[in-house]
């Protein structure tokens, strides 16, 4: 009997928030040997929002990258360096390494995680996929190269609602995976016919919209800032629903002076630098009895910190392999991602979308 994605989701062990901890004398010392052995070995980090300030700073200050999985892989491809450090969960080192495999694809850890990879087996997704031959599959950046290579697309939060509105004109019905708030959200954006994979992410799930009422209560001209990835009761509240580089957008570009923002505070960092002044204020999660399981912050992205990336340039350990015909598979859909991507970014420009 085939195990639905619900399921999967109850299996996953969500492993506890451990934060690196390190004083001035020990950041600075790893941050100079760290910078020292990538300039040796031709390195450049890119680094998602979630992951801790070290990072975050170590990326800008040698030449790296800040941002959303889009923007990681679009960077990571077009940098001339031979190696790419990749500090986020494992789906963002194997993306990086689909499109480039003359690369070296180091990762800080390969314990990182991500509770919708973990939702969305290939074998399991593959049999959906058996169900529904008339549908056009997209899945989101969050899966594994084994899931994207059965992929017609890729997406991330960015152009899901825009890619989604562009097949639907072409007549074409969906089949997506695999978080299902993200689909649900794009479904009613977009009116495509689609079904769904009912994956979640564990972080953005736990946003909770009774609570969240309350705060917009206390603080009423905020405006509040929602990744699509949360449950649809916290979206229906949102002033803007974004991925995480249109939430910093808007904290910036906005007139408001405070923020309630319902995604990982670790894109809080970015955040305070590029809107300096603003007050940003969490968005609540879990309510009473909330455990460390459910604060805002993903565990699986503070796995990366200075240390175990400084193993990996001293080691060569965690490297990202890929098995050559999934890769082969995997990077159509990606590709077709970036040249979307690259196509509307035209037409916004252009004043067409
Ligand atoms: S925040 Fe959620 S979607 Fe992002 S890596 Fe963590 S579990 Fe996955």
């Amino acid at each position: 009997m085939q195990v639905s994605a619900l399921e999967f989701m109850q299996r996953i062990s969500v492993p506890p928030i451990v934060e690196e901890q390190l004083d001035d004398a020990e950041r600075a010392a790893l941050k100079a040997g760290i910078k020292a052995l990538m300039k040796a070995q031709d390195a450049v980090l890119v680094a998602h929002y979630y992951t801790n300030a070290d990072l975050q700073d170590l990326a800008e200050e040698t030449g790296g990258k800040v941002s959303d999985s889009l923007e990681m892989a679009r960077f990571g491809h077009a940098h001339p360096a031979k190696t790419i450090i990749v500090a986020g969960v494992r789906f963002m080192g194997e993306t990086a390494k689909i499109l480039n495999p003359e690369k070296r694809v180091l990762m800080p850890t390969l314990e990182a995680e991500c509770s919708l990879d973990l939702s969305c087996p290939a074998k399991e997704f593959a049999e959906f996929c058996d169900q529904h031959p008339e549908r056009t599959v997209v899945v989101y950046s969050n899966t594994s190269a084994a899931v994207k290579a059965r992929a017609d697309w890729v997406v991330t939060s960015s152009i899901a609602v825009k890619l989604a509105k562009y097949l639907h004109a072409r007549g074409e019905k969906l089949l997506w995976a695999p978080d299902r708030h993200l689909g649900r959200y794009v479904q009613q954006e977009s009116g495509a016919d689609m079904v769904l994979w009912e994956g979640s992410c564990v972080v953005h799930e736990a946003f909770q919209a009774e609570a969240l009422v309350r705060l917009k209560k206390l603080h009423p001209d905020a405006a509040v800032l929602v990744h699509p990835e949360s449950p649809e009761d916290v979206i229906a509240l949102a002033d803007v629903v974004g991925s995480t580089t249109q939430i910093v957008e808007a904290a910036k570009n906005l007139p408001n002076r405070e923020f309630i923002v319902a995604t990982d505070n670790g894109i809080f960092h970015k955040m305070h630098e590029e809107a300096p002044g603003k007050v940003l204020i969490e968005a609540p999660t879990g309510g009473v009895g909330a455990t460390c399981l459910s604060c805002a912050h993903c565990p699986w992205m503070a796995m990366n910190g200075l240390r175990n990336l400084k193993h990996v340039l001293e080691t060569g350990a965690n490297e990202i392999h890929i098995d050559e015909e999934i890769r082969k598979k995997a990077v159509v859909p990606i590709e077709r991602m970036l040249d979307f991507a690259a196509m509307m970014k035209t037409q916004v420009s252009d004043g067409v979308d």
